[in-house]
């Protein structure tokens, strides 16, 4: 720590003093930037980031390289709005900037993703580019779901040149986040298809929306075109309407015309793409060191944790060191999205890696480095930076909690570990169904692989219970949770999983009482009214009165006033119980504001029985 410290202190000290009366109102970061380079864009000074980053346990020098969230959560505390940088272009310019030559910048494949409502096609357009494009593997073809491929086309300018694009394949929600994932976004474009025979959904408007907002363009594909009920020029219209105006319009939205299921008018869309990358000029470095994100990972019997990454910017090699957030190893294989063996991978291609410690998350970056040992030690830096977060998470759930406790909801949290993604995606799909009524069931943290120390202290920070769906707990874990007394649940079926957390659930539902009449009456007269007691002669119309049950007095504009009988007589004599149609007298609470002829109800509160199914 000492040592770290006074290296910064001789880095910074023949640096121009910054004018602090201007430091940033917002500024856009890269996934990963140095502490110099933040420095740079806020305009906050080099020392005070640093002693910042000590204050919340993280020790980063002032060339050393912090990831988006840690940076955000010190733009947040210095006071200045952070977002990611929008623009892929820029990722790759400014990421890691003083190594970055621009002369070494050359054209990269667009990354794509197909979005949009369910049962538009989405399935059947990524089927049909897969079977008519990609060359099957000397392994028997490709059967199996893969992640993310790559299509090799003729290029629209030059025949003899081949064009490559790469397209994530990841089920539903997935998708949004393969589209941002720690402040980076994976996508360069997003096909957009509406089916021609339903139109703009919820769904399709969710994706306009979300890809407004990431500023990631748009190539809209009406599909479904061989049906009889298609109506395209309805969809252009909603399209229009939702500010996606065709280009035949005079917009600037590329729109094909398609039927993923026979294949017509796929070939113009994959045209559309090449065209629009084009004009949006995607270059990246492939002399840099490689830099990319994880779409996909689990434990693989014979090669151990393999992740399917997706180069975004230098070259991956075979042997090389990386760090993939808190894992980190050596690159044994490197194959290609086909399962086939390949020294390198260049940017905008997902590759097949295994060598590492162990799973890593999706959407975690992979970084490489000149060795192991320094691949180890950003692994554990990543780590001091998910302490930060965990503290960061832990001020928010306390901010939270004093919020709900005035609005007095429950919540529960969960942290969700499940073997593979397939699994994951099913057990959050079902907890997203689960009926919580007033209840909030908050997915704390999720991820693919054993439950790790980190998780644990992530759930003591939040006070969650961890869920294991068939994944092992580490010793060490176990020990750690025992020690902190957090619950790691363990589960092989799925249902029984969703019966514990509803069980959970059910415990912490508030007790919800309702009213019992007991009897109903009127108040015939007022015998006593003081600071000792109030005493009334009353008739029951119906049911039975016993003291120390609670009554409720209607006048006759409407107001009501609660009470409880403090005892009861019969004639001269203390009774127990009166029953309906005797004159008695009803001693209460004094104070209470009774008059005669109001009517009465006598009640008591009974549990309701609540169960969340
Ligand atoms: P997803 O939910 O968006 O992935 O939609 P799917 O790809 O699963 O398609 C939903 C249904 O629409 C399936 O029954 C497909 O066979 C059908 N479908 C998809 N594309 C076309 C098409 O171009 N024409 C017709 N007639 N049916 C299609």
């Amino acid at each position: 720590m000492k040592r770290s410290y006074k290296k910064n202190k001789s880095s910074f000290s023949f640096s121009k003093p910054k004018d602090v009366s201007k430091i940033a109102d917002s500024v856009s970061i890269p996934p990963v930037i140095t502490v110099k380079d933040l420095s740079d864009k806020t305009n906050v000074p080099a020392v005070k980031i640093i002693s910042e980053l000590m204050k919340n346990g993280v020790l980063a020098a002032i060339n050393e390289s912090i990831d988006f969230d840690t940076a955000a959560i010190v733009c947040d505390d210095l006071g200045v709005k952070c977002e990611p940088l929008s623009e892929t272009e820029e990722v790759v310019t400014e990421q890691n900037s003083s190594e970055v030559n621009k002369k070494n910048l050359v054209a990269r494949p667009p990354v794509v993703t197909i979005m949009g409502h369910v049962d538009h096609g989405k399935t059947t357009l990524l089927d049909t580019i897969r079977k008519a494009h990609v060359v099957d593997s000397e392994s028997g073809g490709i059967t199996q779901h893969i992640s993310a491929y790559q299509v090799s086309l003729p290029d629209p300018d030059n025949k003899n040149e081949k064009r490559l694009i790469t397209f994530i394949d990841t089920p539903g929600h997935a998708a949004f986040s393969a589209l941002r994932s720690h402040g980076t976004l994976i996508t360069d474009i997003v096909v957009l298809i509406v089916a021609a025979n339903d139109g703009i959904m919820p769904q399709t408007i969710e994706v306009i929306e979300q890809c407004k907002t990431n500023k990631v363009p748009i190539i809209v594909a009406i599909n479904k075109i061989d049906l009889p009920d298609a109506d395209v020029m309805k969809i252009k219209k909603q399209l229009s309407d939702n500010g996606l105006m065709p280009e035949e319009w005079g917009g600037d939205t590329l729109v094909s015309e398609i039927s993923a299921k026979s294949g017509q008018g796929v070939d113009d869309l994959l045209n559309a793409i090449l065209v629009k990358s084009e004009m949006m000029d995607l270059k990246a470095d492939p002399k840099q060191t490689a830099f990319g994100v994880v779409i996909e990972s689990h434990m693989h019997k014979g090669a151990g944790p393999l992740a399917l990454v997706l180069i975004e910017n230098g070259t991956l090699r075979k042997g090389d060191a990386i760090q993939i957030g808190q894992t980190w190893g050596k690159v044994r294989i490197l194959e290609d999205y086909n399962k086939m063996p390949i020294d390198e991978a260049g940017p905008s291609c997902p590759a097949r890696i295994a060598g590492l410690r162990d799973i890593p998350t999706f959407g975690d970056h992979l970084i490489s480095y000149p060795n192991e040992k320094e691949a180890k030690i950003a692994s554990l830096k990543y780590n001091q930076n998910t302490i930060l977060k965990i503290a960061t998470a832990k001020k928010l759930n306390e901010s939270d909690q004093e919020a709900e406790t005035e609005n007095k909801i429950s919540e529960l949290n969960i942290i969700i570990k499940a073997d593979v993604k397939g699994s994951l995606e099913a057990v959050k799909k079902l907890v997203s169904e689960i009926d919580t009524l007033e209840l909030k069931l908050k997915v704390v943290g999720d991820g693919i692989g054993s439950v790790s120390e980190s998780d644990v202290t992530l759930a003591k920070a939040t006070k969650s219970y961890i869920y294991a769906f068939r994944v092992p707990v580490l010793i060490s874990s176990e020990k750690v949770a025992e020690k902190e007394g957090v619950s790691i649940k363990k589960f092989q079926v799925i249902y029984e999983m969703i019966d514990d957390i509803k069980r959970e659930l059910t415990n912490i539902l508030p007790t919800i009482y309702s009213d019992e009449i007991l009897a109903k009456g009127k108040v015939l007269a007022m015998f006593r009214n003081d600071k000792k007691a109030m005493v009334v002669g009353a008739i029951l119309s119906e049911g039975r009165a016993k003291p120390a049950e609670s009554v409720r007095f209607m006048a006759e504009d409407g107001s009501i006033v609660q009470s409880s009988i403090v005892s009861l007589r019969r004639e001269k004599n203390q009774t127990d119980e009166i029953n309906s149609g005797v004159e008695f007298g009803m001693s209460l609470d004094p104070g209470t504001a009774v008059k005669e002829g109001n009517t009465f109800e006598v009640f008591k509160k009974v549990k309701i029985d609540r169960k969340i199914e």
